[in-house]
């Protein structure tokens, strides 16, 4: 089987992979026992999910792939964007970044929003990025206790629930992340 580095210590997005990777062993930086944290530098998705490839490749000399996420809102500019994690402090707590969004739409009629993932696969050859993005809306108020991070404050584009609210399984089809890791397995499948 062919060998794979995700380079990420979130077992969450690693289990996701695990499961829809058939025909390549996959590991992550905690399989690999490699713990120190790659800073994420650059000021857009691309460039840091780039930086986090390059790095783990350099120490490993094995394919890998690096994902960036976060949530633009159009009236905001694109914000929270790159600070998606960090939007209100370096503590990175949900709860508190999502209170922050809430209050800074209350008068704004506007509530378009995507997630977007970027996943950035390299190896000796070769350097190349894949984009995965969900539309949706920045609902009212905190709604549902799945997910992590924005899920209770966005509505996917279709329904008129949060991923919060929504079965696991929808969020699974639906997701940034998954519309970009099937990209990069439809890459990885044609050049193997
Ligand atoms: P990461 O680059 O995947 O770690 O994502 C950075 C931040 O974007 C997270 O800490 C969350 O705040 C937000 N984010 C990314 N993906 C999701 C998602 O699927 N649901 C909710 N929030 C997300």
């Amino acid at each position: 089987m062919k060998k794979l580095i995700f380079a990420t210590h979130n077992q969450n997005k690693v289990h996701e992979v695990k499961a829809v990777f058939d025909g390549f062993s996959v590991q992550s930086l905690a399989d690999l026992e490699y713990s120190q944290d790659i800073a994420e530098t650059e000021n857009t998705f691309v460039g840091n999910a780039l930086l986090k490839a390059r790095h783990v490749f350099e120490v490993f000399k094995t394919p890998v792939f690096a994902d960036d996420s976060g949530l633009e809102v159009t009236a905001l500019n694109g914000a929270p964007g790159i600070y998606s994690a960090r939007y209100a402090g370096e503590e990175k707590s949900h709860v508190k970044n999502n209170t922050k969004l809430l209050d800074a739409l209350v008068n704004e009629s506007n509530r378009i929003a995507q997630f977007k993932t970027i996943i950035a696969y390299k190896d000796a050859t070769t350097e190349v990025t894949f984009e995965g993005t969900v539309k949706g809306v920045i609902a009212k108020q905190l709604s549902g206790s799945g997910g992590f991070g924005y899920d209770p404050i966005f509505i996917p584009e279709g329904y008129d629930k949060t991923f919060g609210e929504l079965p696991k399984e929808i969020k699974l089809r639906l997701s940034h992340r998954s519309r970009a890791i099937a990209k990069l397995h439809a890459y990885l499948n044609s050049i193997t």
